[in-house]
């Protein structure tokens, strides 16, 4: 589902992100990204979702070769991935079931099938009773859920997420962890970029650790690795 081969990624500043990675995350596969900051674990991500291109090597996501993809064919990708983040990113002056609907009606998909998909979504983080509030009404976990329902409602064969725990607190974490591992049960493969010990610790799944841009460690139901 996700390939890559001997990507490397150059910063205009002379930094080297990634240092010659090749990995191979099959469909259905639940992976964690971990090391420390500064270790490429954010540029391993963005490559994914083609927000930064690789100085050299190959990216291919769900058969789609990112390195020979037009610009204008970069929509089609994201159909195809759904992407979550630390921050959240909904539209401030939408209300959760128009965030939600967004993506859908940038498409132009039927009405009724945008109503559909978007309500079974709400219903799946929990917040079909709150689709006419606005994000600042929000608290940050429910704020996520709305971000994690956007990402799911175009039904991507792959959902990427850059720290998607890092602003909330631990229970409210666990809460979002239970969606991801919902998500995943149905078929869709997650990657996700953590500090989060006790989670990778706890809910055991792939482990990527990256370090230098480089990755040092990929173990099957591995432990985070990292002290503090
Ligand atoms: P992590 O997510 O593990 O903290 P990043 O991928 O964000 O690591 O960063 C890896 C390295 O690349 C760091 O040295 C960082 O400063 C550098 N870097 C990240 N983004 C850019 C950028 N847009 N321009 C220049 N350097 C960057
Ligand atoms: P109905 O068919 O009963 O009018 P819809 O299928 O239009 O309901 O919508 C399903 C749910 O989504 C309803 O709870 C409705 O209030 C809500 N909804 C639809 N559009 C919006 C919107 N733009 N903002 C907030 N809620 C919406």
């Amino acid at each position: 589902m996700i390939q890559m081969n001997n990507v490397v990624k150059k910063y205009p500043n002379g930094v080297v992100a990634a240092n010659g990675i090749s990995v191979d995350i099959k469909q259905g596969e639940f992976v964690y990204v971990v090391g420390p900051s500064g270790a490429g674990k954010s540029t391993f991500i963005k490559l994914m979702y083609r927000e930064e291109k690789p100085t050299s090597g190959e990216v291919i996501i769900a058969g789609t070769n990112l390195s020979t993809l037009k610009n204008r064919q970069v929509p089609y990708l994201r159909r195809q991935l759904g992407v979550v983040f630390q921050d959240f990113k909904l539209l401030p002056r939408l209300n959760v079931y128009e965030n939600v609907a967004f993506a859908l009606e940038v498409i132009e998909e039927h009405p009724k099938t945008i109503r559909k998909q978007v309500m079974d979504v709400l219903d799946l983080v929990g917040l079909k009773h709150k689709v006419r509030m606005f994000p600042n009404e929000l608290s940050g976990g429910e704020q996520q859920r709305v971000s994690i329902a956007r990402s799911i409602v175009n039904m991507p064969k792959v959902v990427i997420a850059d720290e998607p725990t890092g602003n909330l607190d631990p229970e409210t974490s666990w809460e979002i962890m239970n969606i991801f591992e919902e998500i995943n049960a149905r078929g869709t493969t997650v990657v996700m970029a953590t500090h989060n010990r006790e989670i990778v610790n706890a809910i055991r799944k792939r482990v990527i650790a990256i370090e230098g841009g480089l990755i040092v460690r990929d173990v099957d139901g591995g432990d985070y690795g990292y002290e503090g």
